[in-house]
């Protein structure tokens, strides 16, 4: 019986939490990532046509978000994201043109919501008792069933942050995936719920430094290495890439970390959500900078094509987020781009500007269905296959298809395969 090996498929942010956790535990520990480069649904690369480095989509934490903030701190990458110094967060209408930010309060009651400058304009008090609903819902509810679909609280306020944090419009959206968006970032008050996003790309905050400590403890990251077929004899006997069977013995353990619809293909018989809604992003040279260098700037947007808008410093570069985008997803990047700079130019109030050079982005399979149905579809990290164990996050965490569901996921997948591995003989 040789040492036993971990075998990580997938270099998403899953994959990496789960590697960067068990890079120091003394066995051998392998990547295997199908694309050139890691990051999966959440990566940089360099535009030619704007010619600089965009990410394939904005990215937004809340400070709130514990295990980002662990991973961050455990690749040494706490400084490489940003936001504001408080939790503030602006929107603009665009019928109405009217400007107002939801300044939640630094106490875990919401007294917050008494003070009519800080909450949601044209919203009274009772209005926001309908988040008890919210908390207390059935797994069976839609967002929608909780709260309602009209009113100033729900056009400004429910459903930019149900369709951004889920993906999915209110009337579809799980109330289970809300809860704990609420519970760990707005119901914690203030220090929890400051908007956080890389300083300068996603690949320089959350890829690199952790493919830093991997290469660092010798980790082997095995990029453009797509793995085909797993075979199975009562447990994983073998993983086949393109091009070679690298054999798998009772002691090591594989973590499946790819999307769900990659997962389906490779485990017979595993249920997984089908895939949900669009998310189409589209990026912009600015004209002039809005922000200082290193700093961003996070509007939200009342009644536009865009839903967030992004704007960086160093290039300045303004970033828009459609979420739930099944609408506008099949339109022209020409016919997106065009509507969307008329909500940043009023976001970042840059009326008089041209529109400036800009790249579209559509990831049409972004998250899985985040609908009541498919909750009972996501699969725990332990399987019924021994040597297997499943992260990504599309499984069990309770938490929408977002970066600290897929992190908190790939933790999981680690603390058992480490516990696994402290039962082992050979155990280093
Ligand atoms: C446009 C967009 C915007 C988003 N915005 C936010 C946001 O604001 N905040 C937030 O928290 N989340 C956001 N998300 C969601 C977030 O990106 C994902 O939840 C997270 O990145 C998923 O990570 P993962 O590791 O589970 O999966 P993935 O990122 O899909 O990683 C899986 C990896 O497996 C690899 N792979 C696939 N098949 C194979 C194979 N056969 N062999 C080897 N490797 C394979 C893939 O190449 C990929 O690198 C957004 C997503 C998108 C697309």
């Amino acid at each position: 019986m040789g040492a036993p090996r971990i075998h990580i498929i997938g270099a998403g942010m899953a994959g990496l939490a789960a590697a960067v956790r068990l890079r120091d535990l003394g066995a051998s520990l392998t990547v295997y990532e199908a694309a050139p480069r890691a990051g999966g649904r959440c990566r940089s690369y360099h535009d030619p046509h704007l010619d600089c480095v965009i990410d394939n989509g904005n990215h937004l934490l809340m400070s709130g978000n514990t295990s980002a903030m662990a991973y961050l701190g455990e690749i040494g990458a706490t400084d490489k994201i940003t936001g504001p110094e408080t939790a503030a967060f602006p929107f603009v209408d665009v019928g109405t043109k009217a400007r107002w930010t939801v300044q939640p309060g630094k106490g875990l009651i919401p007294w917050w919501i008494l003070d009519r400058g800080r909450r949601v304009p044209d919203t009274k008090v009772t209005d926001y008792f309908s988040t008890l609903r919210l908390l207390s819902a059935g797994r069976d509810s839609t967002v929608a069933n909780c709260i309602g679909t009209s009113g100033a609280l729900y056009r400004n306020f429910w459903e930019p942050l149900t369709v951004g944090a889920i993906n999915t419009a209110p009337t579809e959206a799980a109330a289970a995936l809300m809860r704990p968006v609420l519970m760990e970032t707005f119901l914690r008050g203030a220090d929890a719920c400051k908007p956080r996003v890389a300083r300068t790309s996603l690949a320089d905050a959350l890829i690199d430094p952790a493919l830093a400590k991997l290469s660092a403890a010798g980790v082997n990251v095995r990029f453009g290495t797509r793995v085909r077929a797993l075979t199975f004899e009562g447990r994983i006997s073998a993983i086949e890439t393109d091009s070679e069977t690298i054999p798998v013995s009772a002691e090591d353990i594989v973590i499946l970390a790819v999307p769900p619809w990659i997962a389906e293909t490779l485990v017979p018989d595993l249920k997984v959500p089908p895939p949900g809604q669009p998310i189409v992003n589209v990026h912009y040279r600015l004209p002039r900078a809005v922000t200082a260098p290193g700093t961003v700037r996070i509007v939200g947007v009342i009644g536009g094509t865009a839903q967030w808008v992004f704007a960086r410093g160093n290039p300045d570069l303004a970033s828009v987020t459609i979420s739930a985008a099944a609408a506008v997803v099949d339109q022209s990047a020409e016919d997106i781009a065009r509507a969307c700079w008329r909500d940043v130019a009023l976001a970042l109030e840059l009326a008089d500007a041209p529109e400036p050079a800009s790249r579209v982005v559509k990831e049409r399979r972004a998250t899985f269905a985040q609908t009541p149905e498919t909750q009972h579809l996501r699969s725990s990290a332990a399987t019924s296959i021994p040597n297997l164990l499943l992260a990504g996050d599309w499984t069990a965490t309770g938490l929408p298809a977002t970066i600290e569901g897929a992190l908190r996921s790939g933790f999981r997948a680690a603390a058992l395969a480490a516990q696994r591995l402290s039962t082992h003989p050979e155990a280093p």
